[in-house]
């Protein structure tokens, strides 16, 4: 009558004490009819810890904030007679728990407490779709649901110059950041004239408010292991390598034994499944430091150097890790590889915007009701991800927070959430990363914590970044504290601009982006703390 009980095992799930219900439940006698299985996450955090009773039929029942006495009691009724849709609906709704059925469907049943229907009808889970439902430990569970499929097409079906075409033809773009076209920087890499090229997956999501790839690697994580290794197969690369954030515990965790799998089963070493292509790859953890996620720092970290960005030229992808031409995509780049080669370049281009094809992860967070990862079409609007998705209203969030420390604060109104729409805006996207800040939120205190985050990351090779930055939260300290003198804010806009102008990489460039945003568009809320009114 049950099948399968899944608990979601993720970061998210075992800070809401999703452990505590997995030893309840493993070891009890089941009579050989469920199976208790540790998975990643669904998305929906905010409903964590969440279990998913599946039945022999293969219908799946998602049951959240879980706890002991709720569990047993849906699972005492699930197994008596009847073990019908409509007993765990009963006593979800005792326990006011709420229930969806069939995601793959997405036929959902709506219980105000979760509103998960509201989560997850707008979305459309291309990406994110194995998270929350298979055991990332397991490869058979990832191959069951078309798994390591691409890769054998790939490696039997196209060749490498096939494959980069395609990934140029679906317009995807870097996930991490920048934008940039992936399949444009596989183009460059796959030219070199070195022989000896190089894959590396960054995973140093260090971004607040950003936890895509964390979701990704611990609930997926053969999905980006797959887009690696078409990525090296196209390129030509032998070496392949995972930088993971040194925070991420349980994702460098899951993907070394999601490697160690793959390895077993042929699909890393020489060889790959019976073809001449051989590729190894290795997880290095990051140095714990926001700069270490620039791809010259990290270059230089995987080097045993000290993380700090250099002049560019020579870019990467002609001279990357150890002078060898280097390939560097963000972990969401990678797994969106597998769809594309399964699926073609037309139903890619389907979804999302003409120059932003493809649907995106998003995280939501602050000032919403449904804190969560959601994947939906790039150019969806910002009134779809906040209000019905997240389920914030509209009098409650006063600006957005995008793209991280570095990206914009914008007044919240309604746009589309693609590459050039956001940065229209004056923010940037980022990797992905959307704090929604609420009415009461003081704009100028947002930019100064913004600040004080950059100014303890500075590598401090530069002068204006490593000295300006902190100089500029003191000046925006005194501003909160009603100590700040006529002149200040002409002050704080200059440096910025100074800091902006003279950095060497992108941290430097783009830390200034908090505070230059809020004088655009939250001038009033600075000139009334000159006024000392707040
Ligand atoms: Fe280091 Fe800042 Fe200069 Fe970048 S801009 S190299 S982080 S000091």
């Amino acid at each position: 009558k049950i099948s399968r009980i899944s608990v979601g095992m993720a970061t998210c799930g075992r800070v809401a004490g999703a452990q505590s219900i997995t030893q309840t439940l493993v070891g009890r006698d089941w009579e050989n009819q469920a199976r208790v299985v540790s998975v990643g996450c669904l998305g929906a955090c905010y409903a964590e810890p969440m279990v998913d009773i599946r039945t022999p039929e293969g219908r799946h029942y998602f049951y959240g904030r879980v706890d002991k006495q709720s569990l047993w009691s849906i699972i005492t009724t699930a197994q008596g007679a009847p073990p019908s849709a409509y007993n765990l609906w009963a006593v979800a709704q005792e326990h006011q728990i709420g229930v969806l059925r069939g995601i793959h469907d997405l036929e959902l049943i709506k219980l105000e407490n979760f509103s998960f229907q509201k989560f997850f009808n707008p979305q459309v889970r291309r990406i994110s779709g194995r998270c929350g439902l298979i055991n990332p430990q397991n490869i058979t569970e990832y191959a069951a649901m078309g798994g390591y499929q691409a890769l054998e097409r790939a490696l039997f079906k196209l060749k490498p110059s096939n494959i980069i075409d395609m990934v140029t033809a679906s317009g995807l773009r870097g996930r991490g950041g920048a934008g940039f076209s992936t399949g444009e920087k596989w183009n460059i890499t796959s030219r070199s004239p070195d022989p000896k090229r190089i894959v590396v997956a960054n995973a140093d999501e260090g971004d607040p408010g950003a936890y895509m790839d964390r979701a990704l690697l611990e609930s997926d994580p053969h999905s980006v292991l797959e887009g690696l290794i078409i990525a090296a197969y196209a390129i030509g690369a032998s070496e392949g390598y995972i930088f993971v954030r040194h925070e991420y515990p349980l994702a460098v965790q899951t993907l070394r034994n999601a490697i160690f799998s793959a390895r077993r089963v042929g699909l890393l070493g020489s060889n790959i499944m019976g073809s001449s292509f051989s590729l190894e790859i290795g997880v290095v953890e990051s140095a714990g430091a926001f700069v270490c996620g620039e791809e010259i720092s990290m270059l230089q970290v995987m080097e045993n150097k000290r993380g700090e960005p250099k002049c560019r030229p020579p870019y990467p992808a002609a001279q990357g890790l150890q002078n060898h031409p280097t390939l560097i995509n963000n972990v969401e780049t990678l797994a969106n590889i597998p769809w594309i080669l399964l699926n073609g370049v037309d139903a890619y281009r389907e979804l999302g915007t003409t120059k932003s094809p493809g649907t995106k992860i998003f995280c939501l967070a602050g000032a919403v009701e449904r804190v969560g990862f959601i994947e939906v079409p790039l150019g969806t609007d910002t009134h779809v991800l906040m209000e019905e998705i997240g389920g914030a209203s509209k009098q409650s969030v006063k600006a957005l927070h995008i793209g991280g420390p570095s990206g914009g604060i914008v007044p919240y109104s309604r746009f589309s959430l693609d590459y050039e729409s956001v940065a229209a805006t004056g923010a940037i996207m980022g990797s992905g990363g959307i704090v929604a800040l609420g009415t009461n939120s003081c704009m100028v205190d947002m930019a100064r914590h913004m600040i004080n985050f950059m100014a303890h990351e500075s590598c401090g090779k530069c002068v204006f970044c490593r000295d300006g930055l902190p100089e500029l939260e003191s000046l925006l300290l005194e501003l909160c504290i009603g100590k700040a003198k006529e002149g200040i804010l002409e002050e704080i806009e200059e440096l910025s601009k100074a800091i902006a102008d003279s950095a060497l990489c992108g941290l430097g460039q783009t830390a200034v982006n908090p505070v230059l945003t809020t004088l655009k568009n939250f001038y009033s809320e600075y000139q009334a703390h000159l006024r000392g009114c707040c």
